[in-house]
């Protein structure tokens, strides 16, 4: 496995591989990796010749700078996981090779920037698009691989590959989760044993809240959700809503015939979670 700090020497393996007629994954990441950044690694592994993972915490994407300092880095670490699977190449950028001059691009994405995560993280999903798009840049890869736990950013990637026009396929992948239902994520880390605890209450409550849609109506049911939630000590709801998956506009009648997905996002002591179900 080859870890590349330089966009040239990243463009002349990538040409060469490209020359020997493979297609290129690539799987983007900020790092501290578990078990759900493994799965892209290895579906990527499946879809495609040549598998690229990218470990860069982007500081355009941080609305909150502290969460930014608190992210966690575990490069060496990261190295380690990534060199068990069959990951050909490893991007690992500094700031300044990805941003030699401030990035003052603006991408409107519409509605599906102003509800939810882009409700309560202003900025973030434009600092996505930043990177994101300089990576799709960089790499042209053939596909990418994006996880369901970051669903509203998974639809705002696939509107920036249709925007710009990239010839890139966008591939959804699934949750993975840990033992007791909590959504594998880097944040995690930064929990204490008992709010790690507590936090499973959030799947659990949204396995509930899946079971019980149409016994009552949808402003009910995300009433309930928050305030059974809130009623542990350790978790505080910021949002629960059911969006559509396309457009992300509020459902709100069951027999609607969009595809349903409940999102929420959960305050656990200083870290912020976030996770989703989709309805029948
Ligand atoms: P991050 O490093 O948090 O930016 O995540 C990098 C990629 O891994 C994104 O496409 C995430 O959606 C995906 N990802 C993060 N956590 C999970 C998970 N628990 N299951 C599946 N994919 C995940």
């Amino acid at each position: 496995m080859l870890v590349v700090k330089e966009i040239t020497e990243l463009q002349a393996i990538i040409d060469q591989e490209k020359k020997e007629g493979k297609t290129i994954g690539f799987v983007p990441t900020m790092g501290a990796l578990h078990n759900g950044h493994i799965s892209l690694v290895e579906t990527a592994t499946q879809q495609s010749n040549y598998v690229i993972v990218s470990i860069f915490v982007n500081p355009t994407q941080f609305n909150d700078k502290k969460d930014l300092i608190n992210y966690p880095r575990t490069l060496e670490r990261d190295l380690k996981l990534l060199d068990k699977t069959s990951c050909n190449l490893v991007f690992s950028p500094d700031t300044d090779t990805m941003y030699p001059e401030e990035d003052k691009r603006q991408f409107n994405f519409g509605q599906l920037e102003k509800v939810m995560e882009g409700q309560f993280r202003p900025g973030h999903f434009n600092g996505v698009a930043q990177v994101v798009s300089k990576f799709f840049e960089i790499v042209k890869p053939d596909k990418a691989f994006f996880g369901f736990k970051d669903f509203q950013q998974l639809v705002i990637i696939k509107a920036l590959v249709k925007q710009l026009n990239l010839p890139i396929e966008i591939v959804p992948c699934p949750i993975v989760r840990e033992n007791d239902g909590l959504a594998m994520s880097s944040r995690n880390q930064r929990l204490t044993e008992e709010q790690r605890h507590n936090a499973s209450h959030i799947y659990k409550t949204l396995c509930e809240a899946r079971n019980k849609a149409h016994t009552m109506s949808v402003k009910e049911l995300k009433q309930w959700v928050a305030e059974t939630i809130n009623q542990n000590e350790f978790l505080e709801t910021e949002y629960f809503e059911i969006s559509d998956d396309e457009q992300l506009n509020p459902i709100k009648d069951w027999n609607s015939p969009l595809n349903k997905v409940g999102c929420i996002a959960v305050q656990c002591g200083e870290v912020r979670l976030i996770d989703n179900i989709v309805f029948e």
